[in-house]
């Protein structure tokens, strides 16, 4: 298999060989499709398997590669360093888009933040506390939320961010595509994911 196989355009393609990879790992192949499809996907992956790539490419062709009047993809991990990390997945594979990715995360003042999301945004990534103090002060409009995705929700579950997950569900619109991804499959896991998708299609490396 190779990235030719999935519907991605030449804005994707050239970020993805301007990043090195060759081919999609097997987290890759398996979940770009039934993300791409619009089904909900649990994904049962460790770090280091791709498994960022592997939401982030179909997000960045479900939006069609442009902006949007409010944003549409809300990625939600456990750590700053972790949500970093899936920021700087986006912008490499943005860079030939019109998407803007703006990062939320805590332990630093909410300003700068703040600005860059009111400058316009398509896609958040965000710890939970800091999402919902950024949301509750007025500034993030979810009404547009079209894609949820839960980063290591194992280890969210252990860092015990279940009610802030179920606070964010409650100010997303209904309808949504959502996307589970988790290094293991814990009792919790199971709670969260029966509260979060529907009808999931799971992919498991
Ligand atoms: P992740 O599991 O998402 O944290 O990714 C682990 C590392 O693998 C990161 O450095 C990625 O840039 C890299 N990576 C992801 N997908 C591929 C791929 N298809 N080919 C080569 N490297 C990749």
């Amino acid at each position: 298999e190779t990235f030719d196989d999935f519907k991605f355009n030449r804005q994707i393609l050239n970020a993805i060989t301007d990043a090195g990879y060759e081919q999609p790992t097997p987290i890759q192949q398996k979940a770009i499709p039934p993300i791409s499809n619009g089904q909900d996907v649990m994904g049962i992956a460790q770090t280091g398997t791709g498994k960022t790539a592997a939401y982030v490419l179909p997000i960045i062709m479900k939006l069609k590669y442009a902006q949007g009047e409010n944003p549409r993809a809300l990625i939600i991990a456990p750590t700053r360093e972790l949500a970093l990390q899936i920021e700087e997945n986006v912008r490499t594979f943005a860079t030939y888009t019109d998407l803007r990715v703006v990062v939320l995360y805590g332990g630093i003042g909410p300003k700068t933040q703040i600005e860059n999301i009111n400058k316009g945004v398509d896609i958040i990534v965000a710890t939970p506390g800091r999402f919902m103090d950024v949301y509750l002060a007025g500034h993030i409009v979810t009404k547009g939320l079209q894609i949820l995705v839960l980063d290591e929700a194992d280890k969210m579950m252990d860092m015990g961010f279940m009610p802030q997950l179920n606070r964010i569900l409650e100010v997303v619109p209904r309808k949504r595509q959502n996307l589970l991804f988790s290094a293991t499959m814990s009792d919790k896991v199971h709670q969260l994911s029966a509260n979060f998708l529907e009808h999931p299609t799971v992919v498991e490396v």
